[in-house]
């Protein structure tokens, strides 16, 4: 499925024992995190005196090399990927942003978005300030720098508490690592040790490709400080309830993250198993959509006794999709992108798992491919419930009214996509899945900090025991009140 895109992945650094080398560990962190985003990225690196910054549009491979890397040197780094909503990708809105004043250097990479963006913008312009992109991210750093001089903890805790929405956030000064997510953890952040220091990132599996080890999850609400000391954290205040977006499970994280304590490809598994009870079917094979319906598919076929296939097989070296302009052209990008594999559909019934239906399209192109290679009858089968409204929280969903689930009846969209059968898992069965994959062992490792751990208890070594799951575009309910219906930046 290729129709919700993310927008973003995180990394930060912290080597404690001033290694110059942390932009290096941030850039194969960054290999790791390039499914988030691919339009643009960048890193900011201190050596503890200055700040060095680099951005550039393209993936993490083309645009670093020897002289960049080189150029960058330092114990702390962050660094970002980024796919934007905001229009055509243009450098002004690439990540990490840098604030310099008299008082010092600051660095931000954020994932997420902001629902209160505009007035926040509008303060913001009203008391002085310019901006050069049309990213929100741009509000998190004018709003610390502004309030700089009362100290960083205190323009951290401040700026928190004035935006709304859902934040992962990776700041650092000359001399400090921040990590922060917003009250209900909406995106992911990770807490990783590494030799002689700390990594924070969107996904643990970054973590594993520096060869570091995953610590824990940052709790909704806390902020974490890294310096030579360790980590200190903090709740910086605000009632926290945690509503992860259930769409970083099916679909947006890679399948070897552990993400809040689950781990993603037994989630997807456990939605396939869920999916085979609600909705089983007589089949000859079990087939899922690369990547990410693979994991729910193998679940499928685990719990129905139906054989697994391959049956189809995903072009890994297409590029970004945005080089394909036009919807026609972008529908006929899946012919390209995908191709069955005949001797395991010819003559059989199949089902077809994916993640999602959004739009539809890529739907229907996929049961013509499965028709095509001789398919006797094609059975979809869903692992999210119908999208039925936009996310305001960080991913890139179409329009209401282009969200085929908002306009038509589950039977209707079979008709549309041409499926001899088509069913979605439920609410309820979608979040039993995630409930059973709680992690219980193994994940809080003991390390030092000073000061309150407001982590502790929150997102405790159980995981998602306690937690709950933001569902807004399936049900239109949001973690946090939305004020009319927010157009899409
Ligand atoms: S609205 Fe949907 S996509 Fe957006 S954060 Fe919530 S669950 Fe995730």
């Amino acid at each position: 499925m290729d129709e919700l895109k993310d927008k973003c992945g995180v990394i930060g650094i912290y080597l404690s024992n001033h290694d110059d080398s942390a932009s290096r560990l941030a850039y194969y962190g960054l290999q790791s995190l390039q499914h988030r985003g691919q339009e643009s990225t960048g890193l900011a690196v201190s050596d503890g005196t200055n700040v060095e910054h680099f951005r550039a549009l393209g993936l993490v491979s083309e645009v670093y090399n020897k002289d960049v890397l080189g150029s960058l040197k330092g114990h702390i780094a962050i660094g970002h990927v980024l796919y934007s909503t905001c229009g055509k990708a243009v450098i002004e809105n690439a990540q990490p942003f840098v604030s310099r004043s008299k008082l010092g250097t600051i660095a931000v990479a954020h994932n997420g978005s902001l629902v209160n963006y505009e007035p926040m913008k509008e303060f913001l312009e009203e008391t002085g300030s310019t901006f050069t992109s049309t990213s929100d991210s741009e509000v998190i750093i004018k709003l610390i720098a502004k309030n700089y001089k009362k100290g960083l903890d205190r323009a951290l805790t401040d700026t928190i508490q004035l935006i709304r929405g859902s934040f992962a956030l990776c700041v650092m000064t000359e001399k400090v690592l921040i990590g922060a997510r917003d009250p209900n953890g909406i995106r992911p952040l990770c807490l990783g040790k590494v030799d002689n220091g700390w990594v924070l990132a969107s996904e643990s599996c970054a973590i594993d490709a520096i060869g570091g080890e995953l610590v824990r999850d940052i709790a909704p609400g806390e902020i974490v400080i890294i310096n030579d000391d360790g980590v200190l954290s903090f709740n910086f205040g605000e009632k926290t309830s945690k509503k992860t977006c259930v769409f970083e499970y099916v679909y947006f994280a890679r399948p070897d993250t552990i993400m809040d304590g689950i781990p993603v490809l037994e989630a997807r598994k456990k939605m396939g198993e869920v999916l085979a009870r609600e909705s089983g079917v007589v089949a000859d094979v079990v087939i899922g959509v690369p990547d990410s319906g693979l994991g729910a598919a193998l679940g499928y076929s685990k719990a129905s006794g139906i054989p697994y296939a391959m049956g189809i097989v995903k072009n890994k070296y297409i590029g970004r999709t945005f080089i394909a302009p036009s919807q026609e052209e972008r529908e006929a990008m899946v012919f390209v992108k995908l191709n069955a594999v005949k001797s395991d559909i010819q003559g059989k019934r199949v089902v077809i798992i994916d993640d999602s239906i959004v739009r539809g399209t890529t739907s229907r192109r996929l049961i013509q491919i499965l028709r095509k290679s001789g398919a006797k009858e094609v059975h979809f089968r869903i692992s999210s419930p119908p999208v039925k409204f936009p996310c305001y929280f960080g991913i890139d969903t179409p329009a209401r009214a282009d969200l085929i689930s908002a306009q038509h009846e589950t039977e209707e969209i079979r008709k549309a996509i041409g499926a001899d059968s088509l069913a979605f898992i439920s609410m309820e069965g979608m979040i039993e899945a995630l409930q059973s994959c709680e992690w219980e062992e193994g994940l809080v490792e003991e390390y030092p900090d000073r000061g309150q751990r407001a982590a502790k208890g929150s997102i405790s070594p159980s995981g998602a025991s306690n937690c709950g799951y933001c569902q807004g575009c399936f049900l239109g309910e949001y973690p946090m009140p939305m004020i009319g219906e927010l157009g899409k930046r």
